[in-house]
């Protein structure tokens, strides 16, 4: 009795305190806890988050000026009474776009590439501001996206996410994304927002189709079914895309006129970053290059190498992983790092000081417990670089450690450092526009892409919208991916 009587006195509390508006994009009453002020305020607390965790702003103020003018038009018909609106495009490959309380919109570099004209971008800031407008903005929105992200290269590369522990990586492991309602009001909303300001509304559909199919691509490449973006892809805060495909081509009224600018909007994209830049470190076939920290190696034949914010994995699809990452360490004996630092808590055998080109070295190993049934645990720290120390978690089937064995320890002494010659020819890759020639095939101009691993053709069609068995057009121009 006195519980509940506490808890409805709080509940009254707390209603008084929200106090009951209508927003004036809905026309639907809200309750909102913050005033203008105080979301401004929450807003920009997060707007550092988000641009740490999402590579910080892209360096290129032409692209953000034109990003700003495109967004801060269709914001000039959203109702968002004296919400100042700031527009960046964040240095990221990651697809997605994202909005903060107080008028902070984001869009990645990486969803830049995906769109084909000022149109599609256009949908999705419209449907951002349509976020920020409706109040769904949460908190915690970047670091919930990262933590996804980083969730779900963890699974396709070890199929369990028991190595969060095992490594000590400690992603969270939760998802926070808006309502199926929300994001529908929020594409109303964007839709409403681009045919005030003159744009054709089918550029929404156009996107949304676009980034369906750039979700499964990105799940086959990762060893997942297609099928599966459905229910969990990396647009976690954009789920059922196909529903939405639907809903947004209905609600932009074919016929409905209005500017596409794909002219315009491509030559603005022309040369951007495309995927990993050189400080995140590159993939590039087995080797991990980085130029900046100034090392390379190599993983065995078979496996696949995936860059996370925490580490870098490599898997070969039967339950066999490489983890590497790095750490700070003032000391200089590898032996006395790997038994008194980094794995205090396993009883580490065969301990042994090696030296990796050069470089002063220890290995050890353990057994360890996964879900999916026990691993040979095999862990190699180098010291390279003032007070630092770069670690190999190598983990193998018990039936394949001994097949493994050699490969993995070849993996070990490929890690050397690279000069600064070497670190130089290091190059991220670009986005290139192309007008499509004369007897120029979808196939010819995805195999001008550089990343050799059999998905060419259908990166190139994802890249410029085209479906299964389409063919560019010649004299179309369209989006490469080159060196
Ligand atoms: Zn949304």
């Amino acid at each position: 009795m006195t519980r509940l009587l506490a808890a409805a006195v709080a509940a009254v509390s707390l209603l008084a305190l929200a106090g009951c508006a209508e927003n004036p994009a809905t026309g639907q009453p809200m309750f909102n806890m913050l005033s203008p002020d105080q979301e401004r305020q929450l807003g920009a607390r997060e707007h550092e988050s988000v641009l740490e965790a999402f590579g910080g702003a892209y360096a290129d103020p032409a692209l953000q000026d034109y990003v700003d003018a495109v967004g801060q038009r269709l914001a000039r018909h959203g109702e968002g009474e004296g919400i100042a609106y700031t527009f960046t495009v964040l240095d990221s490959p990651v697809v997605n776009a994202m909005a903060l309380p107080g008028g902070y919109v984001y869009v990645t570099r990486g969803l830049l590439a995906l769109a084909d004209s000022e149109a599609e971008l256009a949908s999705v800031l419209g449907h951002e501001i349509g976020h920020v407008v409706a109040r769904h903005a949460g908190q915690r929105v970047s670091q919930s996206l990262v933590a996804g992200l980083g969730l779900a290269i963890l699974g396709a590369a070890v199929d369990t996410p028991e190595l969060v522990d095992v490594a000590g990586f400690g992603a969270q492991a939760y998802l926070q994304s808006y309502s199926r309602g929300q994001e529908h009001e929020a594409d109303d909303l964007g839709i409403r927002y681009m045919v005030q300001a003159g744009y054709d509304p089918q550029a929404s559909a156009a996107l949304l189709r676009k980034l369906h199919a750039q979700a499964r691509l990105e799940a086959r490449l990762a060893g997942r079914d297609p099928d599966s973006v459905d229910a969990f892809n990396i647009m976690a805060t954009h789920p059922r895309a196909l529903e939405r495909v639907q809903r947004v081509a209905q609600a932009a009224a074919p016929g409905t006129a209005g500017q596409v600018e794909r002219g315009a909007y491509l030559g603005v994209v022309d040369g951007l970053v495309y995927g990993a830049r050189p400080e995140d470190g590159l993939v590039r076939g087995r080797s991990f290059v980085h130029p900046v920290l100034r090392f390379r190696f190599e993983v065995p034949e078979g496996f696949d190498i995936v860059n996370s914010d925490e580490a870098v994995y490599a898997g070969d699809g039967s339950g066999n992983v490489v983890a590497f990452d790095g750490a700070r360490w003032r000391g200089t004996d590898m032996a006395a790092y790997l038994q008194g630092v980094w794995a205090t808590g396993a009883r580490l055998q065969e301990v042994e000081r090696i030296t990796v080109n050069g470089l002063p070295a220890a290995t050890g190993t353990t057994r360890v417990q996964l879900e999916s049934g026990a691993r040979d645990a095999r862990l190699v720290a180098i010291g390279y670089g003032e007070g630092q120390v770069y670690r190999f978690i190598f983990l193998t089937r018990p039936d394949m450690t001994e097949a493994l064995a050699l490969p993995l320890r070849r993996t070990t002494y490929s890690f050397e450092p690279l000069d600064a010659e070497a670190a130089g020819r290091v190059r991220p890759y670009r986005l290139r526009v192309h007008t499509v020639q004369a007897g120029e095939t979808a196939a010819a101009l995805a195999a001008r892409f550089p990343h050799g691993d059999g998905h060419e053709l259908e990166r190139f069609r994802v890249l410029n919208g085209l479906a299964a068995g389409e063919e560019p057009a010649p004299g179309r121009r369209v989006k490469l991916v080159v060196e």
